[in-house]
């Protein structure tokens, strides 16, 4: 009965791992995967996870029962005012409903579901280009998605006028997908002021934003600072959701932990659309997991730790900065024909390089060196050894 299934295409971003593990040859190098490492290229597990996790393990009173449909209590809570604030109006009004997800994917996922089924418009606006996975999550939940520019490869800057546009022209009520800071693939942000704009825009036309968070603290460095944008909306009092992912600012990414919350006009409403987010998950999952969001609620709740883990998320945010300017600064003194500057304009884990699928094929070919095919590199990927074997690849693609 399955003999005329056919073989699915490789995932676009896993890919290019499948096809860097069958390289054999030592220098190669995967920058495909949104990961981070560290200068050895290792993968990382902060200092403070560790330590949580070993006062989870000696707490005896821990037990492995089900978590709610809606997840930890605590871990919800405390995630509302990672990215809405700890002095939010809207938190503290109970107007804010937040269900612990898986990661970031299935908190878009559940969102997804939920304004499919219970959402008046239909229509959901993605930046173009986005992660590759939006389109698929926002299409299996009964949307139309369409897309609105974003990205300007000319000026390899954000193409304000074009999404102004195109926002300006969708229908009213129309949901947009927004990347709360640190844009994939393309590194670009609207700056605050580009933020107000899109945000009278967006309210004066009644377009409900979803802000997807996978980058919060992994930007800037600082978690406040990289919550801006989403704050701001809340802000004026009108309705909006948030993904929140912990897989990069806490290197939790296989404890698949993270949290959707859903800003409502008012009080009475809140109960209400919580009750119908439980019968998209109970059907879905059940409920989530329990482990990863015990180490998040352990760190967020305990100040000391709260702490430490900033000085761990700044100490990755900074090494990503330095790559971009060591490349920077090593494709600058070899010559390398074009302007390089947008490797150190762009923010958060990733270059959008400008490079073309050819080139890409090229540097996997001659170089061992493996990024997606639209030319963009995880920068978390680089170390200062490996720097050089980038740019000498670089320069020989563009040249060529
Ligand atoms: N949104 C964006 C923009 C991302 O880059 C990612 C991770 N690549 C995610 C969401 C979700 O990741 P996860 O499900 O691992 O939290």
């Amino acid at each position: 009965v399955f003999s005329h299934i056919v073989h699915a295409p490789e995932d676009p971003i896993l890919g290019v791992t499948v096809a860097y593990n069958k390289d054999q040859s030592p220098v190669k190098l995967n920058l495909g995967v949104g990961a981070y490492r560290t200068e050895e290229g290792k993968p990382l597990v902060l200092n403070v996870v560790r330590k949580a996790e070993r006062l989870l393990v000696d707490d005896n009173s821990r037990v492995k029962e089900y978590l709610p449909i809606t997840g930890l209590a605590d871990f919800n809570k405390l995630s509302a005012k990672l990215i809405f604030g700890a002095n939010s109006p809207a938190v503290s009004e109970n107007r804010v409903v937040t269900v612990q997800c898986l990661s970031g994917t299935g908190s878009l996922k559940v969102g997804a579901s939920f304004l499919g089924r219970h959402y008046h418009q239909k229509i959901i606006y993605i930046p173009l280009p986005t992660w590759g996975n939006h389109p698929k999550v926002f299409t299996i939940a009964g949307l139309s998605v369409k897309s609105y520019r974003y990205y300007n490869p000319s000026t390899r800057g954000l193409d304000f006028q074009g999404l102004l546009e195109d926002l300006g022209n969708a229908p009213n009520g129309s949901i947009v997908l927004l990347h709360a800071c640190a844009h994939n693939p393309t590194g670009v942000d609207p700056t605050p002021h580009q933020w107000d704009q899109i945000r009278q825009l967006m309210r004066a036309k009644a377009l409900l934003p979803f802000f997807d968070s996978a980058y919060q603290g992994f930007a800037s460095g600082s978690l406040d600072a990289d919550a801006d944008a989403v704050r701001k909306f809340v802000a004026d009092g009108g309705e909006c959701l948030a993904a929140q992912s912990y897989a990069k600012n806490m290197g939790l990414y296989g404890e698949r932990v993270g949290a959707l919350s859903i800003v409502c006009k008012s009080a009475d409403v809140a109960p209400r659309v919580e009750s119908q987010l439980k019968l998209v998950i109970r059907p879905m999952y059940s409920s989530p997991p329990i482990h990863g969001a015990s180490i998040v609620a352990t760190i967020l709740k305990n100040e000391e730790m709260y702490r430490e883990w900033t000085v761990e998320l700044k100490a990755m945010a900074d090494r990503i900065i330095r790559m971009r300017q060591q490349l920077f600064y090593a494709l600058k003194d070899k010559g390398t024909p074009g302007d390089w500057s947008h490797i150190v304009k762009q923010i958060g884990m990733f270059t959008f390089t400008g490079l073309n699928s050819k080139q890409v094929e090229f540097m996997a070919k001659e170089y061992h060196i493996y990024m997606t095919s639209d030319g963009r590199i995880s920068m978390a990927g680089l170390s200062s050894k490996t720097v050089p074997h980038l740019t000498e690849a670089i320069h020989a693609a563009v040249s060529n």
